[in-house]
């Protein structure tokens, strides 16, 4: 049975938007010694802008923005809206496939396109300028025609704002803090430190971030914070995984703990240090 305490603990919880899906989770809650972040969508998330758009020779922006697009368009990632937003009538894509933590593929006007992270792919002749725009701290996506890269995409992904005041307030209450990211290390590097976050951890695909977790449970009591179906595994596979705004995916939502409606990051210390204190009522 949950005790009283933690009953009327979670009804004060949902008041400020902080829905526990049991009294076991929230319990867990208030040991949390760990907690980790996905970047994308979570410790970012107010409009990501595309602000570069590089090109390959006899390549114009315009066909690189149209092809993005017309893959994006399909996509709930949060740079898509980013690309998009610089190109809001694409043409029809066919056969289009997300590939989670790498990027998207499909068929444009007959030729076969993808877009996504220079991990997946190769940036060739254009990764010196992808370097320097990840060193700057964007976002990298690379724009492949045909097995043959015909532009790079820049994309400002900028902190939420309060994101530096919930790490440190996480950290004033002895909490160590992660981010888990698929972007590049240069860009997850420069994230990191505006968040002042204590350890990045970036290039890893949706199953590394949830190896990561898992291994974070044994050591300590760990939550994951995140927001995008990317990381409903590793939502799963936290002691306590929350599932971070309204907009979120219903499949992150369903391997959450906890959900918040809202995106202000700051409630993940209010909420800890709510459980804490249920915790110690009851002791
Ligand atoms: P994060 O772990 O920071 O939330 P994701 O795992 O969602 O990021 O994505 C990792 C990387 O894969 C992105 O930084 C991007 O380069 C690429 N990517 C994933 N999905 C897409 C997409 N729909 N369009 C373009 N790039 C994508
Ligand atoms: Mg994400």
């Amino acid at each position: 049975a949950v005790p009283v305490t933690v009953i009327s603990a979670i009804g004060a919880a949902s008041k400020l938007g902080i829905v526990v899906k049991s009294g076991a989770a929230f319990e867990r809650m208030g040991s949390i010694r760990t907690v980790a972040f996905d970047k994308t969508g979570t410790l970012t998330g107010n409009a990501p802008t595309v602000i570069a758009v590089k090109t390959t020779p006899g390549v114009s922006s315009t066909e690189v923005l149209r092809v993005a697009a017309a893959l994006e368009a399909h996509s709930t990632h949060p740079l898509a809206s980013a690309v998009l937003a610089r190109h809001p009538h694409p043409p029809e894509a066919r056969e289009v496939t997300e590939d989670a933590g790498r990027g998207i593929s499909g068929t444009v006007d007959g030729a076969h396109v993808r877009i996504g992270n220079t991990r997946w792919l190769d940036a060739a002749d254009l990764t010196p300028t992808a370097q320097t725009l990840a060193n700057d701290g964007m976002t990298v996506v690379v724009v492949e025609r045909d097995a043959r890269v015909i532009g790079l995409l820049g994309i400002r992904d900028e902190l939420r704002p309060n994101a530096a005041e919930a790490v440190a307030s996480l950290q004033a209450a002895g909490i160590r803090t992660l981010m888990l990211t698929g972007d590049n290390a240069s860009t997850a590097a420069a994230l990191g430190r505006e968040a002042g976050i204590d350890d990045v951890r970036a290039e890893l695909l949706p199953i590394h971030k949830s190896e990561a977790i898992q291994t974070l449970c044994e050591h300590s009591r760990t939550a994951m914070i995140g927001d995008g179906i990317n990381d409903a595994p590793a939502l799963a596979a936290a002691d306590v995984g929350i599932a971070l705004g309204a907009t979120g995916s219903a499949v992150a939502v369903e391997s959450a703990d906890v959900a918040f409606t809202g995106t202000d990051l700051r409630l993940i210390p209010v909420a800890i240090l709510h459980a804490r204190r249920g915790r110690r009522i009851m002791t």
